[in-house]
């Protein structure tokens, strides 16, 4: 079976600032292999109900403001795949299919550094922010066959996301990322699921959950088994760069 991953994408900047980040993205690609296709659930598409793309050729959505011009020249020139994103609405109950629709950050911003011909398509389904980590991860599970036919199931969001304390860090952010890893390596499927409840300073390290809900769907389509954690680092002190992979 095809791995599934969990990626932090960190800043818009990502793509073009050196780092650890960088460099460990980079790395990730080639330790995946090349897949047929990615299906992407990304942080930075927000619907009501399950969207998934089904345009043949998404544009490069540049959804940041104030950042190096260079990021706002870069494409992810890598082709959808329609017939793809038309099962995937079947195997997901009540999703809708939507022509057209771009790469967003939380897409092209970490591909561009593990995939950077742009040639795999991608099929990017959107988060519900109105909706728990259930739900989502049953998307996940809904998305499992995939993996018997080489297509990388990716979640795109942030292990940690409080903005507001961008430079400042802080044990409180050092504990939900403690819990958070411990709770991936144990396989505690039910625990990350319930981890409004579970984790430590969970609200305030996601006053917002839509970062985080990107998890559960390839932890949903791993069946919840433990996971391996990658990349520990922090970038801007409390920006949580950790990604997760599922090999079983
Ligand atoms: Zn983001």
């Amino acid at each position: 079976m095809t791995p599934t991953v969990f990626v932090s994408h960190g800043s818009p900047a990502l793509a073009v600032e050196p780092g650890a980040s960088r460099d460990f993205l980079q790395s990730l690609g080639v330790r995946l292999g090349r897949p047929k296709a990615i299906v992407c659930v990304s942080a930075h598409w927000e619907t009501e109900e399950v969207c998934v793309s089904l345009d043949p050729q998404p544009e490069t959505i540049h959804d940041f403001h104030g950042f190096p011009p260079e990021l706002y020249r870069m494409t992810y020139p890598a082709p959808g795949d329609p017939q793809l994103g038309r099962r995937i609405v079947e195997m997901i109950p009540g999703a809708e299919g939507i022509g057209k629709r771009g790469f967003d950050h939380g897409v092209w911003s970490p591909l561009i550094l593990m995939y950077p011909d742009a040639v795999i398509p991608v099929v990017e389904i959107s988060v519900q922010p109105n909706k728990n980590a259930a739900h989502h991860y049953a998307v996940g599970q809904a998305l499992t066959p995939l993996r018997n036919e080489n297509i990388l199931i990716m979640g795109s969001g942030s292990a940690t996301h409080n903005l507001r304390e961008l430079g400042r860090g802080g044990p409180h952010i050092i504990e939900f990322e403690n819990w958070l890893c411990n709770a991936v390596e144990a396989g505690r499927g039910e625990d990350l699921i319930d981890y409004e409840r579970k984790a430590p300073h969970a609200r305030r390290n996601h006053p917002t959950p839509e970062h985080l809900l990107p998890l559960f769907a390839p932890l949903g389509a791993a069946e919840g088994k433990p996971g391996e954690v990658l990349n520990r680092v922090f970038d801007y002190a409390s920006l949580s760069m950790a990604a997760f992979i599922w090999q079983a």
